[in-house]
């Protein structure tokens, strides 16, 4: 224990359920709403194939049982498959989180063969010249439609995802329409949350509040219209933190019951917590178990000793934990503040002046910062 990030073991901490494991940065799309760290053009590392393995076979043994592959786009990984067939042997339920792009039928026969359990793909827009904008690619909408439907045609139960925000929220009816027609189980029409490359330009992309009320409306109005059919198709609409007076139960609590691992084998609460200043232990230097149980950042925010006021005496403390540890910290720039999305922290009025400036005149798609390894090196240290 004389590692300084390390600290004595709580038993009270329960097993991680969730591993999202982020294969890889790379990507050939450039949203400017990706989660992705700013500066991830630093972190070129990435866990071989064998490393891995064994931080999933770690996982597994302490109790997780659902497992996302994610990115950056992890069918830039050759080794997918071979992950998708290692998971499956260690009985986790498997999730590719892909924008579609790297996918074709020979693959997706790979990855069931391999037992892949599901596949999310996500949609940019309903209209082929707003999703080649937001993308940064002329060519992906078309791909990201034709693989949706190879997928479904291969029989997995498909999730479309698709992120809105000022510039294709009004079009929701329409995009809708068209995870309709694609055969989608389940569509989650998931506002833009500000963190990473969204924070960066969200006076560009949040929504005002007539927007998001009248996103609302079209969806419980496409749910009748989907019941009145017979058509099994789930929506989730997903308002942004931006416009609730009381923040969300953050990934169920710090350190509760989800890691990331990042590329490099960096282990995280979440996805968006590289941008805060701390240091997270890697795999395969620790084990996962030492990360989760005994880290100096895992064990951070568990609990309430941590807490201001006002959460320190909040009868909401256990449901929401104080709110998201990254907004609090892009907001405020203080870690261990109240997240502004709650009206009775001292520092809401930032939420009221960003629902002001979503209210005026936005940023147009042009001229949002696209995702990109040019401009991460910007925010690139040393
Ligand atoms: S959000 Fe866009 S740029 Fe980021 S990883 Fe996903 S597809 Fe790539
Ligand atoms: S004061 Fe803190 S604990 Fe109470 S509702 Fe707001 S964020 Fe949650």
């Amino acid at each position: 224990m004389s590692d300084p990030r390390m600290t004595p073991r709580d038993h009270s901490v329960g097993a991680p359920l969730w591993l999202l494991a982020e294969l890889t940065y790379r990507c050939p799309l450039q949203c400017p709403y990706c989660s992705n760290p700013l500066d991830f053009a630093a972190h070129r590392d990435e866990l071989s194939t064998d490393e891995w393995i064994e931080t999933m076979r770690q996982a597994r043994a302490m109790g997780a049982v659902q497992l996302g592959f994610s990115g950056g786009e992890p069918l830039v990984r050759d080794d997918l498959e071979a992950l998708v067939a290692e998971a499956r042997q260690l009985g986790f339920y498997t999730n590719l989180i892909t924008s579609g792009l790297g996918l074709d039928e020979a693959r997706i026969v790979a990855l069931r063969e391999a037992g892949l359990d599901h596949i999310q793909i996500s949609l940019q827009a309903g209209d082929a010249e707003v999703a080649a904008a937001v993308a940064g690619s002329p060519k992906a909408h078309a791909k990201k439609l034709a693989m949706a439907r190879a997928v479904k045609s291969a029989g997995y139960p498909m999730v479309l995802n698709v992120v809105l925000h000022r510039h294709n929220i009004d079009d929701l009816d329409a995009i809708i329409a068209l995870c309709d027609d694609l055969g989608a189980d389940a569509v989650e029409l998931a506002n833009c949350q500000m963190y990473g490359w969204a924070q960066l330009n969200r006076a560009g992309l949040l929504p005002s509040r007539a927007q998001i009320e009248a996103a609302e409306a079209t969806t419980a109005r496409w749910r009748a219209t989907l019941a009145a059919r017979g058509r099994d198709m789930r929506l989730l609409f997903v308002v942004p933190d931006y416009h609730e007076d009381r923040p969300k139960a953050c990934m169920g609590g710090w350190g509760a019951i989800f890691m990331t691992v990042a590329p490099d084998g960096t282990v995280l609460p979440c996805h968006s917590a590289r941008d805060l200043p701390m240091r997270f232990p890697r795999v395969p230097e620790h084990s996962l178990a030492a990360i989760w149980y005994e880290s100096a950042a895992f064990n951070r925010f568990r609990g309430d000793a941590w807490m201001p006021a006002p959460c320190r005496d909040c009868d909401e403390r256990h449901q929401d934990h104080g709110g998201c540890r990254c907004q609090a910290y892009l907001l405020t720039g203080d870690l261990s503040a109240t997240d502004p999305v709650c009206d009775r922290s001292p520092d809401h009025h930032l939420i009221e002046a960003a629902r002001a400036e979503a209210d005026g005149e936005a940023r147009s798609l042009g001229e949002l910062v696209s995702r990109n390894a040019r401009e991460s090196r910007v925010f690139c240290r040393g």
